[in-house]
């Protein structure tokens, strides 16, 4: 094994987190080095949903491949469409984001390596494989944990994870209009199928709480509801994803977790971008100020907290799981609330 060099900051993983607290930390004058296993930067599985007060504000129109101002959706007993003048969603191609914020990061003056994984974990330093090395030892002071869902710094945390989600989703080529959420109960718990329109592709999928059914039953249900919105998904390639929602801090003395690693998406939407750049930044602004009280983790952990109520008051009967699901849509339905409300942002 070689000791090579130290960085101050090292951050495992160029996701939405790691690269949002990357462009904070180098843009204070802090030296950051962001390691990631993939050979390029982006691409993800995901539906690429963004929200207008999480999200869409900070990211340049160009980016966008579609914006919508209509919401369509649908329960077993309601059809609504949800109507707003400025966009509610809109949709982002993943690797077209994740370019942009690695510029923004290197810009900045961050460095990034890919095709570099990060194999173990000390309290001082890391082992991380890289193309034409293995074995080599970095030093650092600070280490951020943004390495997604099945985060091995929080393994090294020994943090385990309870509360947990399984995404599956399909991009098919095509077109199409309408921005669609499906609440089928009977199918999907607490979770629901998306129809989410991209510029040439069309993202097709499901989300649902893990103790509520495997992903090869999620994946069943997936393929049964598609056919009947009239999508024949069987000869498309699915890719699935774990989106953690189990939420045990974002600071651990020199050691911190951003985004899923910190598991800050909904346990019920599954929405995860928003809570990774909101929280890779807090994480940056800790380690500039530790007296920083980060009040923004606070605000997306209570949204997060009455996401996990809903989900876990629907897993003990599927009557109470229908109702909840009903009244939620009734309540959008007479504008007693707005999606922005069911949004991790605070
Ligand atoms: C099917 C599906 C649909 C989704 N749709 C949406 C949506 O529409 N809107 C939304 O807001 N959220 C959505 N999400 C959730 C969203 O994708 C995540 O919450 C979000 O990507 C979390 O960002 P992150 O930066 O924390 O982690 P990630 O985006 O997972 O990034 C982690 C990075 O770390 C790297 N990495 C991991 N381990 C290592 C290692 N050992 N060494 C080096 N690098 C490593 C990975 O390669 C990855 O690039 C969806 C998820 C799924 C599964």
């Amino acid at each position: 094994m070689k000791t090579t060099n130290y960085i101050e900051n090292i951050i495992i993983g160029a996701g939405p987190g790691g690269l949002a607290c990357a462009a904070h930390l180098a843009r204070n004058g802090r030296k950051v080095l962001v390691l990631e296993r993939k050979d390029s930067i982006g691409p993800k599985v995901c539906a690429g949903g963004i929200t207008w007060s999480g999200l869409l504000r900070h990211v340049p129109e160009s980016l966008l491949e579609g914006s919508f101002c209509a919401q369509y959706v649908h329960t077993n007993l309601q059809h609504i469409r949800v109507h707003e003048q400025d966009p509610i969603i809109a949709t982002i191609n993943r690797a077209t984001l994740g370019k942009w914020m690695a510029k923004t990061a290197e810009n900045a003056g961050a460095a990034i390596l890919t095709g570099t994984r990060a194999h173990t974990i000390t309290p001082d330093h890391i082992i991380v494989f890289t193309p034409k090395e293995k074995n080599r030892a970095i030093a650092y002071t600070n280490l951020i944990g943004a390495d997604g869902s099945t985060s091995i710094v929080r393994k090294f945390l020994e943090i385990p994870v309870n509360n947990i989600g399984t995404g599956i989703n399909y991009m098919v080529a095509g077109h199409c209009s309408k921005m669609e959420w499906h609440l089928d109960t009977r199918l999907f718990g607490s979770g629901y199928g998306w129809i989410f329109p991209h510029k040439d592709v069309i993202s097709i999928g499901a989300f649902c709480d893990r103790h509520n059914l495997s992903a090869a039953d999620l994946k069943q249900r997936l393929l049964q509801w598609a056919a009947r919105q009239g999508y024949d998904l069987s000869g498309e390639k699915a890719k699935a994803a774990l989106v953690n929602s189990d939420f045990q801090g974002c600071f651990f003395n020199n050691t911190y977790l951003v985004g899923d690693a910190a598991g800050l998406a909904s346990g019920l939407t599954g929405e995860g971008i928003y809570p990774a750049i909101v929280s890779g930044e807090a994480v940056a602004k800790k380690i500039l100020d530790p007296g920083y009280a980060a009040l923004e983790i606070e605000a997306m952990v209570r949204k997060q907290r009455q996401h996990r109520t809903v989900v876990n008051l629907s897993a003990k009967h599927p009557l109470i799981c229908s109702f909840l699901m009903e009244w939620l849509v009734l309540l959008l339905r007479l504008k007693i609330i707005d999606f922005h409300t069911l949004e991790m942002a605070g």
